[in-house]
This record gives structure tokens, C-alpha cells and sequence, in this order.
């Protein structure tokens, strides 16, 4: 039996959650809610897309605004190169269409960070188009409902999903139909103990009949992460100000501010670490203490690291520090930490700053 879209709409209908971009068609707000719910949950998205919206209104203010402006909003959401993306994408909406999100398909998936699952999703919900959009949540309902075995990282595996989708894609409804199937996965289909009997599609779906949903979606096993050891100096000037370096736009984080350091090599010192990154990176002589004052554990998505803070005094004769990759520095004082963006576990080294100041 093949499941019928109209009980997914009318479940959807009764069931749904209110959320502010559900009362809008206007495709940059629907657009930006796509991109903070990747990866992000919903009650932690709503904040930032309540700032974010009231700060960047509509296409052009994106577009008009400082990226260093836009990391700020973005910051804590994770996943930094989804702000820069959605800046670039804005600055070309309004150059290449007149700062109104192309109905185009093609169009819009030429758009920097866009990619087949937004363009989708976008294109659906703003002008009803029929693209099925597929995201972790609609592959973990189709993978159960059709009990698909196979590895769903694979991409043959990845286009099964995406044929059943479209086939089972509402011509009519396209928007509400994506946006019920990716409320089901999130509400009903949950990755643990899913809630078949309050499901729609619970007569259709292959693995509840044969009581297997928990061996969908299969993913094999993940390599394990890598981990890093990170020192970083934080050096100070006779005025209290703080060095912090601007990463590169093209490295992970780009765009960031952040104490300089580095990578431990070879088993080094994690204080001669912070010592021959500044000299490497700056060229500056600085002599740093031996034991960090800050030590934070963090986890990306491909590896984890060990981040070590450590204060560090530059000696003057080495001259003002210069970056060798050619990226700002500035000197901050204490209270103006808070006006840069930082990366997560760089932000918990500001906010020790702030706590020893006040204490
Ligand atoms: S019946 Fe259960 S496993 Fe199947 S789609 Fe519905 S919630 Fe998911």
C-alpha cells in the first residue's frame, strides 16, 4: 500500500507546531529558518532567528550588513560557514535578482550554500513548487516506511530516498507536504521509540508492521574522531587590552576571532606550543606560563579537541605582532570582547577574562 499524502496533511494540520516562519511565505525568512534548523533544534534556533530577524529584516539588510555583524548574530548557533554562506547568497540575490529569492530551481541552487535539500525546501514553502525536500528527518520516515536496509551515507541510497519522496510528493501542496514529513520525522518518527500509533502512515510503513523500526535508518558504524591538543596565548598589553587574530575566510570558523596558537606537534610543551605559534604566526617572542589557566574540551563534527589557555607576555623587543597570513589583529579592551564573534570554546575563554576582572 502506498502511504497517502492527504492523511500526512491532514495529521499535519491538527498536529503541527506553530513556529514564526510557518506564518510567513516570505522565502529569505523561510530560507533563514532552513539554515539555522540544520543541525540546530528548534527551541535553540527560535532565539537567534527572533535577533537575527529583527536585526538583517529582509534580503538587502543582509546583504548591506558587515559579515563580522553577522558572525556576531550568528554566534553560539555553530557551524559558521552557514552564516557566511547565507551573506554571500544574500549579496548575490540582490546583484544577480533584484533582492527577491529566485523561484527558479536552478537559480537558486547556484546560490553559494544552497544546496538541493534548501533550494527544496525554500521553493516549496514560498512559491509551491514540486520539489521534494529530503532532510535527516524525511530519510529516517522513508528509510522506515519502505524498509530500506542499505547504508543511507550512500548516495545510490540517498537518490532511492529521494525518488520515494518525490513520488510520494503532494503536486498540490508541495510546501505543507515537506514541511508535514519533516514534522513527522521530528514529532512522531523520532530516531528513538517512535510513536507509531499515533503515526498516519502506521497501515503503510514496512517496519512498524514487522516490528523493525529500530534497524532503520542503517548507518554503518562511524570512524572514531581524531582528537587535538590547542594552546593558545592570551597576551596582554600595559593598557589591559588583548591580542585576538581574525581567521581566514576560507578555513573552518573563518571570519572568527580568536586567541592566537595552534596545533601541539610532536608532543611539545603545550606552553613551547603557544610560544613558537605566536613566533610562527606573528613573530613575536613571548614567554608564557607553565601551566594553562583555562582548559576546555570541545567536539566538531569530524574531530575533538583539548583547547589550553595560557597567559602570555610579549617580549616588546620581538616589534608589534603582524599576522604572516595577512588577517587582522586588534588589541581589545576587556569590555569590548563581548562586540566580536568568537568560537564556542574561545568564547569560554572571554568569559574566564571577564569573571577575573570582576572577581
Ligand atoms: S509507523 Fe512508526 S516507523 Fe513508520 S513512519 Fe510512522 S512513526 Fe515512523
Amino acid at each position: 500500500m502506498t502511504p497517502d499524502s492527504r492523511n500526512l496533511l491532514t495529521w499535519y494540520q491538527n498536529s503541527r507546531r506553530e513556529m514564526p516562519w510557518r506564518q510567513t511565505r516570505d522565502p529569505y525568512r523561510i530560507w533563514l529558518s532552513e539554515v539555522m534548523l540544520q543541525q540546530t533544534r528548534v527551541d535553540q534556533a527560535l532565539p537567534y532567528y527572533h535577533r537575527f530577524t529583527e536585526r538583517f529584516p529582509d534580503v538587502r539588510a543582509l546583504a548591506d550588513a558587515d559579515l563580522d555583524d553577522v558572525l556576531r548574530m550568528w554566534e553560539g548557533l555553530g557551524y559558521y560557514s552557514r552564516a557566511r554562506n547565507l551573506h554571500k547568497a544574500a549579496r548575490q540575490i540582490v546583484e544577480r535578482h533584484g533582492g527577491k529569492f529566485p523561484p527558479n530551481y536552478d537559480e537558486a541552487l547556484a546560490l553559494q550554500g544552497i544546496g538541493p535539500y534548501s533550494a527544496s525546501a525554500v521553493l516549496s514553502i514560498a512559491y509551491n513548487k514540486p520539489h521534494a525536500a529530503v532532510d535527516g528527518n524525511v530519510t529516517r520516515v522513508i528509510s522506515r516506511l519502505f524498509a530500506i536496509g542499505d547504508d543511507v551515507r550512500k548516495s545510490s541510497v540517498q537518490k532511492e530516498i529521494r525518488d520515494r519522496a518525490d513520488a510520494l510528493l503532494d503536486r498540490a501542496k508541495p510546501g505543507d507536504f515537506n514541511q508535514a514529513l519533516m514534522e513527522l520525522g521530528a514529532t512522531i518518527c523520532t530516531p528513538v521509540r517512535p510513536k507509531c500509533p499515533d503515526c498516519p502512515w502506521q497501515q503503510e510503513c514496512i517496519a512498524y508492521q514487522t516490528e523493525s523500526t529500530s534497524r532503520y535508518p542503517f548507518k554503518s558504524p562511524a570512524k572514531k574522531r581524531p582528537h587535538h591538543h590547542i594552546a593558545v596565548g592570551v597576551v596582554m598589553d600595559d593598557s589591559g587590552r588583548y591580542l585576538i587574530a581574525r581567521r581566514p575566510d576560507e578555513a573552518m570558523l573563518g571570519g572568527l576571532w580568536e586567541f592566537p596558537g595552534g596545533k601541539q606537534e610532536h608532543n611539545e610543551p603545550l606552553s613551547q606550543t603557544v610560544r613558537r605559534e605566536l613566533h610562527e604566526e606573528l613573530g613575536i617572542v613571548v614567554s608564557v606560563d607553565e601551566e594553562p589557566f583555562e582548559v576546555i574540551r570541545h567536539a566538531y563534527s569530524h574531530f575533538t579537541i583539548t583547547l589550553h589557555a595560557f597567559f602570555a607576555k610579549m617580549d616588546k623587543a620581538s616589534g608589534a605582532p603582524a599576522a604572516q597570513n595577512g588577517e587582522p589583529l586588534r588589541w581589545v579592551e576587556p569590555d569590548e570582547l563581548t562586540e566580536y564573534a568568537f568560537p564556542k570554546a574561545n568564547r569560554r575563554i572571554t568569559d574566564t577574562l571577564v569573571k577575573y576582572r570582576t572577581s
